[in-house]
């Protein structure tokens, strides 16, 4: 029996409109965009020019950085443009644009069969790197970096929750490629040298559990079936309902031990290690009301949105609002001109019946966002002291790094506060001046060593 966490809510999780609809694979669309900047850490620069023909996995971006992930061409076919394009997560970054010649010709070498347990983990590492592989429910930390832990760990926790409402993505995963993920979680596993694995699922989903338990038959794996409650997915609510330990604030999963990832960052390190796939393509849901035909697909990367929501029959009625993910914590988009990322875990379009809510009002004091936050927070104050300016209360006596961004404090909130939106600005003030400070002792440093 597993432990829940504190704090919690039971959204409407908008599911049926998706779950019943097997993958299906979207052709390539003619052209591609594709960001430079899809990870946390540096963004890649380009290693191609316009009019370079390029082959289907052909590195096409990348960093002297540490933290970055390599970037490979998701179709053969021209590079026609590189400038700045609508990024999903910023309003706009540098973009390869590549002409689709429609014969989606491999790289050389490419795809490339290997058997994963002749090789060492080091050529497994360098294969995940050579990959471009990252976090794909969208925390997008490059997963070569996650994968060689600082401090000795001794769990594996694939998170096959997805608690985020809509989207289905994940659970058409495991249904239909379960030994897919067995495959790469033994890989984890090894390369971790950890002993327990386990997939933790939430019990809304039985029939994912079903096919996962059967694939793990004969398999260290275990599969937890967990408490259907949002945030499930956080990796800190993983950590702690799985392995009955916290994160301390500020930290890492592996401050405690454990390693996390998602089960579509695992099926694709299998695709990177066993077959020698970079990662140019990935399975999303289009979901929502405004939506014609809500489907889970397998898209290139780069594919724009517009095309992805065509392919689903385009729009049924006029969408109020346009997002990356899902609702709770996604990104609202002004451009359907946005191209589908590594990250990209779904596109949601809902119309006003159901982003209609009321104004904003001031605090009434019910505690209802203390009660839901999953991290024990006060979110009404972080909220307050935010609108405020007061950011160094809310980072020194209010916790404000905790918070997760999970939305529970919003959705909950009957006065409308746009509490996450509030900590959101609290956090970017707190991160910018925080890096001022760092360059201000670098060059302090510099100065010093000079003198
Ligand atoms: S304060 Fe942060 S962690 Fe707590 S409910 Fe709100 S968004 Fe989630
Ligand atoms: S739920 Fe909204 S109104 Fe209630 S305490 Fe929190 S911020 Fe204030």
């Amino acid at each position: 029996m597993f432990r829940s966490f504190l704090g919690g809510i039971h959204p409407h999780d908008g599911k049926e409109l998706a779950k019943d609809k097997p993958i299906e694979v979207m052709p390539a669309p003619a052209e591609v965009v594709v960001p430079m900047s899809q990870h946390i850490g540096a963004p890649c620069a380009p290693c191609v020019k316009v009019g370079d023909l390029v082959k289907r996995g052909e590195l096409i971006g990348t960093s002297p950085a540490f933290m970055h992930a390599d970037i490979h061409a998701p179709v053969s076919g021209k590079v026609i443009r590189i400038e700045e394009r609508p990024h999903s997560g910023r309003i706009s970054c540098q973009a390869v644009v590549i002409e689709n010649d429609g014969e989606d010709s491999w790289a050389d070498g490419l795809p490339l069969a290997r058997d994963w347990q002749a090789m060492t983990n080091e050529e497994i590492l360098t294969a995940i790197q050579s990959a471009g592989i990252v976090g794909m429910g969208g925390a997008t930390f490059p997963a070569h970096i996650k994968l060689k832990p600082a401090k000795p760990v001794d769990i594996l926790i694939l998170n096959g929750a997805e608690c985020e409402p809509y989207l289905t993505a994940d659970y058409r995963l495991m249904l239909e490629m379960p030994a897919k993920i067995v495959e790469g979680a033994q890989i984890l596993a090894r390369v971790l040298g950890v002993k327990r694995s386990v997939i933790g699922i939430e019990d809304n989903k039985p029939e994912a559990a079903a096919a996962m338990k059967k694939a793990c038959e004969g398999t260290e794996i275990e599969v937890a079936a967990l408490k259907t409650k949002y945030p499930q997915g956080a990796e800190k609510m993983l950590i702690k309902v799985i392995a009955d330990r916290e994160v301390p604030m500020g930290g890492l999963p592996m401050d405690v031990g454990a390693v996390v990832q998602n089960v579509g960052t695992v099926a694709a390190i299998d695709d990177a290690v066993v077959r020698g796939l970079p990662l140019t393509e990935r399975i999303m849901t289009v979901s929502g009301d405004a939506v014609a035909e809500p489907k889970n697909l397998c898209v290139r990367i780069g594919t724009k949105y517009s095309d992805a929501i065509a392919f689903c029959g385009g729009f049924k009625e006029e969408p109020d609002k346009l997002l990356a993910g899902g609702p709770m914590m996604g990104m609202a988009q002004f451009t359907e001109e946005v191209p589908v990322m590594k990250g990209s875990s779904g596109i949601l379009a809902l119309t006003r019946k159901l982003t209609e809510h009321g104004p904003e009002m001031n605090c009434i004091r019910c505690g209802r966002c203390v009660k839901a936050c999953p991290m024990g927070l006060v979110p009404s104050m972080l909220s307050i002291l935010s609108q405020r300016q007061d950011f160094t209360a809310c980072r020194d006596s209010y916790g404000l790094m905790n918070c997760v961004e999970c939305g529970c404090c919003t959705y909950i909130c009957p006065a409308k506060r746009n509490i996450v939106q509030y900590i959101r600005n609290a956090k970017g003030f707190v991160r910018a001046e925080m890096a001022k400070a760092k360059a201000k002792a670098e060059q302090a440093k510099k100065e010093g060593a000079k003198a």
